[in-house]
């Protein structure tokens, strides 16, 4: 890795260390979930704003090489409406044929795709999934579909990917009497599903504190009908973790980005559809890498920008502070 020479990190000024990349490789989706996108009207980048594969490739080459960038998400948008995502990934993979490659999606497209993605080298799968019933599929991600997802994610256990995580973003109203269900399918089915605290990132502005269920509500509903057991991890992690007390399959996670965030130990930065690192989810501000990448500006240079716009992360959001601003961006714009 970089020809023997030292890895200049990716520090902040937090003393924290930015070593997972999270690549939006589209800004497009085929779902309209309630919590992410408009129902209509969304503006889709112009196609030569979106990074081609050899620009990712490039700037992925030298974080890996250079920065010591170790996990790469490909996320979106939906990743798998970008036509021929597992040539990227086999890109990316030829890099280091020993980064841990990972994907969110809507599962959707995974019976079509989940081979070839783990022929190309992708590791980790996790797939958003947030009802088991069709009806309300409909109303959450205003698109008919639970079924397909659900073959592909019996594609992507046949494919190979295990374990495989299901993301479930819970919000009041909607489906927070679900959280149980999940837990069941967790067992039954060997997933390890992660349940999201709802984020003011959505672009119909419907976000309030009142929608958020807090993780500790979710545990506690859980471990009430299957009981649960912290799992220790061995270095701070967004998720915390819990396996089922009598040695079932599966396990269940809590992301408690709201009521409990982990900016303290976010290890994460984002490189949006556009060519821009943004350093938090809830940034005001990106730097434009594309237009050194555009320019034909040297490695070293494009190195160093990165290095420059990952000193100025922010400390963390500040959901729930009375000079908390929401970004322009939602969610699908900002890669999730
Ligand atoms: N389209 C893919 C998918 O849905 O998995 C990848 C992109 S999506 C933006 C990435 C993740 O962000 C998904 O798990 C989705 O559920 C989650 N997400 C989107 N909007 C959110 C919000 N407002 N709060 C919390 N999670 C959100
Ligand atoms: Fe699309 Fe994912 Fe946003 Fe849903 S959460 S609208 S699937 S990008």
């Amino acid at each position: 890795m970089g020809g023997g020479r030292p890895t200049i990190p990716l520090r902040d000024t937090f003393g924290r260390v930015a070593d997972d990349l999270r690549i939006s490789v589209t800004d497009r989706c085929n779902f309209r979930c309630v919590y992410c996108m408009p129902a209509a009207g969304m503006a889709w980048l112009p196609r030569d704003e979106i990074l081609s594969f050899e620009e990712i490739v490039k700037l992925t080459r030298i974080l890996v090489e250079e920065c010591g960038v170790r996990t790469i998400r490909f996320t979106g948008g939906e990743p798998l409406v970008r036509k021929g995502l597992e040539d990227l990934i086999a890109l990316v993979r030829d890099i280091d044929p020993g980064l841990d490659l990972a994907m969110t999606t809507n599962g959707i497209l995974l019976g079509e795709k989940a081979q070839a993605l783990r022929d190309a080298g992708l590791r980790r799968l996790n797939v958003s999934l947030d009802t088991l019933h069709s009806d309300r599929f409909r109303t959450m991600a205003r698109r008919d579909g639970l079924a397909r997802v659900l073959d592909g994610l019996r594609a992507a256990r046949a494919a190979g990917f295990d374990p495989i995580k299901l993301n479930m973003v819970v919000m009041r109203g909607h489906n927070e009497d679900e959280v149980v269900d999940f837990a069941r399918l967790a067992r039954t089915e060997g997933y390890e599903v992660r349940f999201i605290e709802f984020m003011p990132l959505d672009a119909d502005g419907i976000w309030k504190p009142e929608t958020v269920v807090a993780s500790r509500e979710i545990i506690e509903a859980i471990d009430r009908e299957y009981p649960l057991q912290p799992v220790l991890s061995e270095r701070p992690a967004p998720a915390t973790r819990f396996r089922f007390r009598d040695g079932s399959q599966g396990g269940i996670g809590v992301i408690a980005s709201v009521s409990d965030a982990f900016c303290k130990v976010c290890n994460r930065i984002r490189l949006t559809a556009e060519g821009h690192i943004r350093t938090c989810l809830f940034s005001l501000q990106e730097h434009d890498v594309k237009a050194l990448l555009r320019g034909g500006a040297p490695d070293a240079e494009i190195r160093d920008f990165v290095v420059a716009a990952v000193w100025q992360k922010e400390e963390g959001h500040k959901i729930g502070a009375a000079d908390f601003v929401r970004p322009e961006k939602s969610m699908s714009q900002i890669g999730g």
